[in-house]
């Protein structure tokens, strides 16, 4: 745990956090500012900081936060419709928290591009 990283002190409950899953792997909760009727951020227990830090011993932990996403999909409803998720990596694409983090974003029809 890096004790100056936000979403290490959501995942050891050491600030509020809507958590909606979690394993020994992985913890999902409600983003803050949601930007869709479903905005859950998907995170691995480990602290990393970007997709940039994705190495072979990650290959699995990543895997399971897109199926994780995938399961919440179907059970709130939207999965058929489709949904988007997104990894943010770096400044120039948006990223402010600097703790590997995947948006599950549904409930609604999504433009692409994106801005
Ligand atoms: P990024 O811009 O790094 O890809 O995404 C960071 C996300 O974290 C944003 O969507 C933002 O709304 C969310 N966020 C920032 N602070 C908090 C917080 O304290 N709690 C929760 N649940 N989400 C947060
Ligand atoms: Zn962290």
């Amino acid at each position: 745990m890096d004790p100056n990283c936000l979403f290490c002190k959501i995942v050891a409950r050491k600030i509020p956090g809507k958590i909606v899953f979690e394993n020994e792997r992985v913890v999902a909760f409600e983003d803050i500012a949601p930007v869709a009727p479903t905005h859950v951020l998907l995170v691995p227990r480990e602290h990393f900081a970007s997709t940039l830090e994705v190495d072979l011993s990650r290959h699995a932990v990543v895997g399971e936060l897109v199926q994780v996403a995938a399961q919440l999909a179907r059970e709130r409803g939207f999965a058929a419709d489709g949904y988007r998720l997104v990894f943010n990596t770096n400044a120039g694409a948006g990223q402010t928290v600097f703790h590997l983090h995947l948006h599950l974003l549904g409930g609604r029809t999504f433009r692409w591009p994106p801005g």
